[in-house]
Parts: structure tokens; sequence; C-alpha cells
């Protein structure tokens, strides 16, 4: 029997949730009675389509912000649009993230502070701005998407390791400041996920390297992996949900490995 979650009526804010793993745990959150505040980049026709039809299939208002995670002004203004609309503000789930490979001596600049601002410092911005509603409610919920690259490391990856370790270690301090407030504050590490920016790297590792597409999988994108197998959404909207509702009340604090075994080794 599936859980009930009991989340109906509750508003939550997923940053980063016009594709990939935002757009599931948005639509995970939808489907249980939340009202959700979009965000993110991309082609303004396909956000409304998917705003529509995510209100439709649900019955919930689902609203979409643009601001941009590089700037602080724009983040505050998201959650107080939350606020706004809805009256409320119940769960917060940090998932906006980009990534670039380099080596260090050669990481662009540019590269270096988008990863810092959109991957670690956006979600400072976020949860300042949530805090005081969730505190005033007497209950809030913030789940911080990290990565396996947030409890180790892999080469070419300096910028993204180093945002989403300072991730897990915001989310511990945070727990720690709001352990008494009814708000909990845990972060979610998950290994390969096959999201559209994962199916573009398997589709240029291939033509680089001269494989086929499932020998890239498995020798190169999964080798991290001891399951050899992708993390799904509704893996990860499990996990979540779990961690929003009243059954996850006494876990804060924590860094959820769900990794295939990843981490393990
Ligand atoms: P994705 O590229 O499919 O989605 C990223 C989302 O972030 C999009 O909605 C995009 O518009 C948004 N975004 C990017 N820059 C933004 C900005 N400046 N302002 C506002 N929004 C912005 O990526 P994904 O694979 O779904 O990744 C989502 C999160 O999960 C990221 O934090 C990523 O690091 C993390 N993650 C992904 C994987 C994976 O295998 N895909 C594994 C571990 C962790």
């Amino acid at each position: 029997m599936p859980a009930d979650y009991r989340l109906r009526g509750q508003a939550a804010v997923v940053t980063g949730s016009t594709s990939g793993i935002g757009q599931a745990l948005a639509e995970a959150l939808a489907a249980e009675g939340v009202d959700i505040v979009l965000n993110g980049l991309g082609d303004p026709e396909q956000i409304e389509a998917d705003r529509r039809r995510i209100a439709a299939q649900t019955g919930v208002r689902v609203l979409h912000h643009p601001a941009d995670m590089r700037q602080p002004d724009q983040i505050a203004d998201l959650v107080a649009c939350a606020h706004r609309e809805f009256g409320r503000l119940d769960i917060l789930v940090n998932n906006a993230g980009v990534q670039h490979v380099a080596a260090v001596e050669e990481f662009p600049v540019d590269k270096w502070d988008a990863i810092l601002a959109i991957n670690l410092t956006s979600a400072f911005h976020t949860t300042r701005a949530a805090l005081p509603i969730m505190k005033a409610q007497g209950r809030g919920r913030i789940v911080n998407l990290a990565s396996a690259h947030g409890l180790v490391a892999s080469p070419f990856k300096s910028a993204y390791v180093a945002a989403k370790h300072g991730l897990v270690g915001f989310t511990k301090s945070c727990a720690l400041e709001v352990a008494r407030a009814g708000i909990t504050v845990n972060a979610i590490c998950p290994g390969y996920v096959k999201t559209p920016l994962v199916e573009m790297q398997i589709a240029d590792q291939a033509r680089t390297r001269g494989l086929p597409e499932a020998r890239v999988i498995d020798e190169v994108i999964l080798a991290a992996q001891p399951n050899r197998a992708f993390v799904t959404y509704d893996q990860l909207a499990g996990l979540m949900l779990y961690l929003v509702s009243d059954m996850g009340a006494g876990v804060t604090g924590a860094a959820y490995a769900l990794d295939g075994g990843w981490t393990a080794a």
C-alpha cells in the first residue's frame, strides 16, 4: 500500500525544477497535494506547458518564478512569492545545480563562480529567507540536493565537489540551529540519475571514445556505482517524501547517500 505522507495543503518551493530531478520532485510533491512554486531556466512556452500540465494532473496550484540562482534579490523574491501567493511555506527543496569539468589550473574562473553560486550559495539565500516563515509556522522541511560528490571526490570536478561538500556542511550547520524549532534540514546525495544532463554526457562520451552508449553507461558513467544502475526519480521522490513528512521528523542534519553503493567503497 502506498504511504500516506499527509502533505495535502502544504506549500513548497523547488529550485531548478524546470528539468530533471527538480521537476520530478516538484511533480511528486504536487501529486501529494502540495502547492508548488517551480523555478528554473528554459523555454518559456515549455515551462508554461509543464506548469499547466502539473496543475491539471494534480489539482494543486502551480506557479513558476524565474529567479536566477546567482542573484540574491531574485532568490529572496522566489521565497517571498510562495508566502505571498500561498500564505505559507512548508517545504524548500534546494535542487538547482550545474556542472563543469576541467583541471583545476585550467578551470574557467567564471565557471567556478557560477557553480559555487548556483550549487551552494543559492541554498544560503533561500534558507535565510525561508527560516523566518517556517519558524513562525512552527514547522518546516528543507531538503538539499547534494550528490555522491558531496561525500567523495572525482578529479576534474573541483568546483562541483567543493560546492556539494559545502552544501552538506551547510545542511548540518542549519540543522543544528533550528533543531528545536520543528524544522529539519537534510541532504540527499544521489549517484548518477539519467536526467537530460547525464544523457548528453553519455552521447558525448560515446562519440569521443567511439563506444556504443551501453558500454559508456556500464564502463564509464556507472563504473563508480557498484549496482551498475541509475538512481531513479521514484527512488529520489520516495526519500524526499519521507524526509518532508511527519515520519521524517526525527531525521535532521543527515546526508543520505542514494548511490547504489558508490560511497560505501
Ligand atoms: P538538470 O540540468 O536536468 O536541471 C537543473 C535545473 O537547474 C534546471 O531546472 C535548470 O534550469 C536549473 N538551473 C540551472 N542554472 C540555474 C540558475 N542560474 N538559476 C535558476 N535555475 C537554474 O540537472 P539534474 O541532473 O536534474 O540535477 C539537479 C540537481 O541534482 C543538481 O543540483 C545536481 O548537481 C544534482 N545531482 C544530479 C545528479 C545526476 O546524475 N543527474 C547526481 C547527483 C546530484
